[in-house]
């Protein structure tokens, strides 16, 4: 195992770490909730000012045409494209995860009209559940429990599976490609969730022969919060594609303002209306600070961030117990870490207040994302003696800890 010494080795030759000045944080915090939201790019608060004061304020209307707004969205789609392993045309930057996954999993059930059912995760993020059981009907959702039952779930009645390449609570990471073409070989189509993916798992959605993807970009990509989402749609589908919000934006010539749905090339069908453009500017920096990124480093370090925080964890010798959910395999995990305990909600405020940022996730599970691009190993070592201490002092059983917030 490494020690403190060796962590602050490891920082100071790490080929990633000038990408962490890039990037706003707080002093003496350790941030582990960056697969919620993830900090905001230094370049940000310079540029959304700018939006705001010159394009916005100056500029007002012109600013559709003179500083780029129109462009925003394809531009920023054509930035995320290889983050995704994708090409150009078959991402479009719009709405949420839930907007999105509405959108695609309505097109996708009208293109398969004889395979009604759809297959989810039981735990699968909720959103994901609710809009699959709206748009495919409560009688055809199929669910499993993980990969073990994904065969058996298969047959000629199944249109969609959606599946979270990485698990929100456990971390479990699916085998993209082959469960691609597992489902591609039983006939149906396979929307992936990318949430907790996008950003630091890489990604090779094109090659993969992915047919539908959605994701969002204020985890681990930066984007800020409510940053809007992303749809992927492989370029040998998109056209067969319909979507049911059919938008102006979406449409193959806007400002023709023509009677009748057109639906443009590609990806970019899946905008609806108006996007948001000062979540755009922001969007937009976060992704140019991430250019030169080498995303198989990122999962290397993301993989051994996780491995050092499970083996210090495991040392910890006091109550409650923290069991680590999910595989015990780093690299059969996404980039964050549960831990399971009755007390999980006051130990991650009472670790809060020590400096080291989680979250919760209801019933039980503290979690702790590691996102490689903002983390130092040094950062990894020292919230494993934060949590030590919260719970070898028992500060976690202090009254003020015990309340329960909205967001959690
Ligand atoms: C965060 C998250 C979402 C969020 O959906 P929005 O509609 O963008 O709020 C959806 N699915 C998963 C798996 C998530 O982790």
């Amino acid at each position: 195992m490494l020690d403190r010494a060796r962590c602050l080795d490891l920082d100071r030759d790490d080929p990633l770490g000038p990408v962490r000045e890039r990037f706003h944080l707080p002093e003496d915090v350790v941030y582990l909730d960056g697969n919620s939201l993830g900090p905001p790019p230094r370049e940000a608060l310079r540029r959304v000012g700018r939006a705001i004061e010159e394009e916005w304020g100056r500029g007002l209307v012109s600013s559709w045409n003179d500083a780029g707004w129109f462009e925003a969205s394809g531009r920023i789609a054509g930035k995320l494209a290889p983050i995704l392993g994708a090409r150009p045309g078959e991402v479009a930057v719009a709405d949420t995860i839930s907007v999105n996954l509405y959108k695609v999993g309505e097109s996708l059930r009208r293109l398969a009209p004889a395979r009604p059912r759809v297959v989810v995760e039981r735990e699968a993020f909720p959103t994901d559940r609710y809009v699959a059981t709206e748009v495919f009907g409560r009688e055809n959702v199929v669910e499993i429990g993980g990969p073990g039952d994904l065969d058996a779930a298969l047959d000629d009645g199944v249109g969609v599976v959606l599946l979270s390449h990485v698990d929100y609570r456990s971390a479990r990471l699916w085998d993209l490609e082959a469960t691609t073409r597992r489902v591609h070989d039983a006939g149906a189509f396979v929307v992936w969730d990318l949430a907790h993916s996008a950003g630091v798992v890489p990604l090779r959605l094109h090659a993969a022969g992915v047919d539908a993807a959605v994701g969002c970009t204020y985890k681990y990509l930066d984007g800020g919060p409510g940053a809007p989402g992303f749809v992927f749609v492989h370029e040998r589908l998109a056209e067969r594609l319909r979507q049911p919000i059919a938008g102006w934006w979406g449409h193959a010539d806007p400002f023709a303002f023509e009677p009748d749905y057109r639906p443009a090339p590609g990806a970019v069908r899946f905008q609806t209306g108006t996007p948001p453009i000062l979540s755009l500017v922001a969007l937009e920096t976060a992704l140019d600070a991430v250019a030169d990124v080498d995303w198989n480093a990122v999962r290397e370090k993301s993989i051994g961030m996780c491995r050092l925080f499970v083996e210090r964890v495991e040392a910890i010798d006091a109550e409650p117990r923290q069991e680590v959910v999910g595989p015990a395999d780093p690299e059969a995990r996404g980039s964050h870490v549960s831990l399971r305990s009755e007390a999980a909600w006051p130990i991650v405020r009472a670790l809060q207040e020590r400096g080291v940022v989680g979250d919760f996730r209801a019933p039980d599970l503290a979690r702790f994302g590691f996102s490689p691009l903002i983390l130092r190993w040094v950062d990894v070592w020292d919230a494993a003696d934060r949590l030590a201490e919260v719970l070898e002092t028992g500060l976690w059983r202090e009254e003020r800890f015990a309340a329960r917030r909205p967001v959690t």
